[in-house]
């Protein structure tokens, strides 16, 4: 599957201002005969001060502003729908420039705000149970487009958003350069300054960007959606996610080995299709890595690393998620009995486990429900 190239080097009318780092909008500064402290002033407005209208940035002198306007595009999405759940989460829809929509969601709790982020409008890997999946592909995101959800979120809401999760729209190790843009700009002391513990990445496991990313981006949390514990049914469901499940359990171990974010697997609990006993037995030996072979070159290259072992004894932690119907799937959800009965057989072979009942169902904001219903045509 091919990666996307970096959207500020595409064919487009105006450099995006957001999708910019701080070593190339120096650059273009300099190319405007700026000073390079103008450039730190741009980049603290933009993504510390989350103010992005030029006339805005007041340190700035009012020609180098309306250079700024003139040349770059400095809002590249609009938010189109604001619709807030009963349980205090917010999903947002956007368009993009390209009028592709794009939703996030804000989740409020008493452990600070969370938002579900997307990587692209809409998702290639077409899997059944997802509305996203059933989109396709509208674009792919820039670095700017997916850090301006985050600061229109926090603007509209009033939140500050203390992590993001690339749960959304898309697979965001397709779009790995985007992604590593958004980690550089956040984490980065000129940026917001985040720990990278703060960002996860979620992913249906596409082996060589896991590896890359486990060398490429510490302490970056992975969340690794199974969903199914055999070859036949996930090749089913998810007919793009083509690496075989002993090639999911080697890169993850992988990461766990290297990488020192936090790791989990998804599970979304579907009625009568991914919830007997026997998967629960089959995922409890995925999350302990059983029947990997140790001679497995991905393991043997883990084991290589010169950094320290960040393996712990511990199996990897598992996420369980009720599932959400969606119109298009014509699956249903788990019901509450059994999601308990399954938790507990993890949890009694001794594998970490959490329920996570899905939040703004009532308004499509929940895992699974991102449909891209308000875009404007
Ligand atoms: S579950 Fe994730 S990867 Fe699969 S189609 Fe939906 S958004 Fe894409």
């Amino acid at each position: 599957m091919v990666e996307q190239p970096l959207t500020e080097e595409a064919p487009q009318q105006k450099h995006r201002l957001l999708d910019l780092s701080m070593e190339r909008l120096a650059e273009e500064f300099t190319a405007l005969g700026e000073p390079a402290f103008r450039a730190k002033q741009v980049f603290d407005w933009l993504h510390v001060k989350n103010v992005h209208e030029p006339a805005q940035m007041t340190n700035l002198p009012a020609a180098l502003r309306e250079k700024l306007a003139e040349k770059f595009d400095h809002a590249p999405l609009r938010q189109v729908v604001r619709l807030d759940s009963r349980d205090g989460s917010i999903k947002y829809a956007f368009l993009t420039r390209g009028n592709d929509p794009i939703e996030s969601v804000v989740m409020p709790s008493k452990y600070g705000c969370t938002l579900c982020i997307s990587s692209q409008s809409g998702c290639p890997m077409a899997c059944k149970f997802c509305e996203t999946g059933h989109m396709g592909l509208r674009s792919w995101l820039s670095a700017g487009e997916i850090l301006q959800q985050l600061y229109l979120a926090e603007q509209d809401s009033g939140q500050t958003v203390d992590r993001i999760v690339f749960m959304g729209m898309g697979e965001p190790l397709l779009n790995l350069r985007a992604l590593r843009r958004v980690v550089e700009i956040l984490c980065g002391e000129q940026g917001r300054n985040w720990s990278p513990r703060r960002i996860t990445v979620s992913t249906v496991g596409i082996v060589q960007p896991m590896l890359k990313l486990a060398d490429t981006f510490p302490r970056v949390n992975l969340a690794l959606s199974l969903h199914f514990t055999t070859e036949a049914k996930r090749r089913e469901q998810m007919p793009e996610a083509t690496h075989d499940i002993m090639e999911l359990m080697a890169a993850l171990y992988y990461y766990r080995r290297v990488n020192g974010g936090k790791v989990s697997i998804e599970y979304t609990l579907i009625s009568g299709s991914n919830d007997s006993d026997d998967d629960a037995r089959r995922l409890v030996d995925f999350a302990r890595f059983k029947g990997l072979p140790q001679d497995h070159p991905v393991v043997l290259d883990a084991e290589m690393q010169e950094k320290p072992a960040r393996m712990q004894p511990l199996p990897v932690h598992v996420n369980l998620i009720s599932y959400n119907p969606i119109p298009s799937a014509g699956f249903r959800g788990t019901s509450e009995d059994r999601i308990d009965h399954f938790a507990q057989l993890l949890a009694s072979k001794g594998v970490p486990v959490t329920v996570r009942r899905s939040r703004g169902q009532d308004v499509g904001a929940a895992c699974g429900q991102l449909g891209g219903k308000f875009a404007e045509k």
